[in-house]
């Protein structure tokens, strides 16, 4: 027999998160996830998936029968992605300017495909005229893949033209929304983006833990055309799908994690309480007032003005300040976490997150506060 630990309740105190990731979470949606646990094939709760699924299209601004939520973070809704649509030998376009491009490679190559590159530079918006020219010079190419918000660097590309460039030359687009969702423009059907995935912990501000994801009907056809089976068992939407679909019997396919769903719907329910543009406004909004500050204190933005993403502010430390020091004094100091600069950026960078629920005036006072007081 192992002795029983003696180990008392975790008790976290209540941090103001400013980083990339997780955000804020609503109180709501604190509160949502509490509720008594019901069982995932109960009417009542089938009945809020529905209702979850319309929340997801409005996210999104799309009309695909095929949207749910992935059961696992943002990265299992990237890998749902390539896993369903990309076959072995078949070549992917991966746009990579920052770290999760580099993922998408990565997921291209696991499931026996051929990434082509496209690089910009990080703190570069993906450009449209590298991936035009990468489109006429790879005409077998099938997928075109980039990521609309780099949340390493904090930079937007322009996902509308990318999905038009790519509709032009045939391929299907798989587009990450992990950071977009919900605090700028992003339209799915209208910019024709054929599969997309989001994460419940950004823009949301919904706990960690559950992927949005959309499939348009052209990847939906993709799908059912495959000649080779999804190698992911967990991650095969073909047997997803029945349990998500609204209509007759739900199957089980894995046990629903049922809180954390009720969480997502409070937190999608509250967006559409805002309203999608109100929400992409706020963040527009109190970013021009962070970026005011960090103005005034000196800083540098890593990101060009007109790429720059109002949720994740990068900006470069200044010299001779200590990158690990000033963060643990404002979590120490504050409860205030910013992030650290991640990949090419680490140590040379602070991201500064107003996502969400944390897209709000107090906080941008309280971040203010707190760094003119360690570089003051
Ligand atoms: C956070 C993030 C992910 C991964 O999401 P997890 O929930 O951490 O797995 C993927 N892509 C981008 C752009 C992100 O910001």
């Amino acid at each position: 027999m192992l002795a029983a630990p003696s180990i008392s309740a975790f008790n976290p105190p209540r941090r103001i998160l400013m980083g990339p990731g997780p955000s804020d979470v609503y109180p709501e949606v604190l509160s949502a996830q509490s509720r008594p646990t019901v069982g995932h094939l109960d009417p009542l709760f089938v009945g809020m998936m529905d209702e979850l699924k319309a929340l997801i299209q409005y996210a999104f601004q799309t009309k695909n029968e095929m949207t749910l939520a992935v059961s696992a973070p943002g990265s299992a809704g990237m890998e749902t992605c390539f896993v369903n649509l990309v076959e072995p030998g078949e070549q992917v376009i991966v746009c990579r300017n920052g770290v999760f491009g580099e993922r998408m490679r990565q997921n291209v190559e696991r499931v026996g495909a051929t990434p082509i590159m496209v690089d910009n530079e990080w703190g570069q918006p993906v450009s449209v005229s590298d991936v035009e020219a990468a489109l006429k010079a790879n005409p077998e190419a099938k997928f075109l893949a980039f990521v609309h918000a780099e949340t390493s660097t904090g930079a937007l590309s322009d996902a509308k033209a990318l999905c038009a460039l790519a509709k032009a030359h045939g391929c299907l687009t798989i587009v990450d929304a992990v950071t977009s969702l919900g605090g700028v423009e992003l339209k799915v059907d209208e910019w024709g983006i054929d599969a997309i995935y989001s994460g419940s912990q950004k823009c949301l501000s919904c706990v960690p833990g559950l992927s949005p994801v959309s499939f348009s009907p052209a990847a939906v056809e993709k799908i059912k055309n495959r000649n080779t089976q999804v190698q992911s068992w967990f991650l095969d939407q073909s047997l997803v799908m029945g349990y998500w679909s609204g209509e007759g019997k739900r199957s089980y396919h894995h046990t629903a994690p049922v809180n954390a769903l009720y969480a997502l719907h409070e937190s999608l329910r509250l967006l559409a309480e805002e309203g999608l543009e109100n929400a992409w406004q706020r963040h527009k909004d109190m970013h021009l007032l962070l970026r005011e500050g960090l103005e005034k204190l000196g800083l540098k933005f890593v990101v060009d003005e007109q790429s720059r993403l109002p949720q994740l502010n990068a900006v470069y430390i200044p010299e001779g300040v200590n990158d690990a020091e000033v963060r643990t004094q404002l979590l120490t100091h504050y409860n205030l976490e910013i992030g650290a600069g991640l990949g090419a950026l680490a140590g040379k960078a602070w991201r500064i997150g107003l996502m969400g629920f944390g897209a709000r005036r107090e906080n941008v006072a309280l971040c203010l506060r707190a760094l003119e007081e360690q570089l003051g």
